[in-house]
């Protein structure tokens, strides 16, 4: 078993030409301070450790909202991490993409081998658990039937919000493809995918291998 999160996660999916949100890397304050100049506020700084999966839980992720507050945020952060023992791989510094939060993933059953999966993300995964599957690899239509699957798939097909709902089959399919290539594959987690007007981009990810 072999896990990818952080960066090593974020250029699995771009070499499968799946988006992701632009991201850099960073292991102190002075190496991200020189990486900020390709960034706009607000943006994102998250801990990228091995030994703390659920970043949020611990305060692992927080939003910089303008270049003024970026020292003392990166401080928090780290300070999160001393005092919760986490080692850290690596800060990660995030573009902010805003959008409908969705949740999208491949998991290899025992029986069905890959499926994929498609949830609303977000507050609503908790309040009601509105998923659905289907057998790896599907095609437009299907990712058409997945989106109307969903009890909130109002969310996602708005006439107000204009969502790229093109874009959302696209993403669907290609990740429906790659078991194809990348049969070790056992788990790969998109949560969220931000769906907006103009694009779909993963801001978190995380694949498990065989
Ligand atoms: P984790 O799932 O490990 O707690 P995430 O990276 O998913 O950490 O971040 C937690 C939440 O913060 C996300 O579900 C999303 O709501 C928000 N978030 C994270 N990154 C971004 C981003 N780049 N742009 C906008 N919102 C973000
Ligand atoms: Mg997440």
């Amino acid at each position: 078993m072999k896990i990818f999160i952080g960066k090593e996660a974020n250029d699995f999916l771009k070499k499968y030409n799946l988006n992701v949100a632009f991201y850099e890397i960073a292991k102190d304050f002075d190496e991200a301070e020189k990486k900020l100049g390709a960034f706009s506020f607000p943006m994102v700084l998250k801990l990228i450790s091995k030994d703390a999966l659920h970043k949020t839980e611990f305060g692992g992720v927080k939003v910089v909202w303008a270049k003024e507050s970026f020292e003392k945020t990166f401080e928090a952060l780290l300070e999160t991490a001393k005092k919760n023992k986490i080692k850290v791989d690596d800060i990660l510094l995030q573009e902010f993409v805003e959008g409908l939060e969705l949740i999208v993933g491949l998991k290899k059953d025992p029986t069905f081998g890959h499926v994929i999966m498609l949830g609303l993300g977000g507050i609503y995964v908790e309040a009601i658990r509105d998923v659905t599957f289907r057998v790896c690899p599907i095609n437009d239509a299907d990712a058409s039937e997945m989106i109307h699957d969903l009890r909130g798939k109002g969310l996602i097909l708005s006439e107000r919000r204009k969502l790229d709902v093109e874009r959302l089959k696209k993403v669907l399919v290609r990740l429906s493809k790659l078991p194809q290539k990348k049969k070790d594959i056992v788990e790969l987690d998109i949560n969220p995918l931000i769906l907006n007007g103009e694009e779909a981009r993963t801001v978190d990810v995380r694949i498990v291998f065989d």
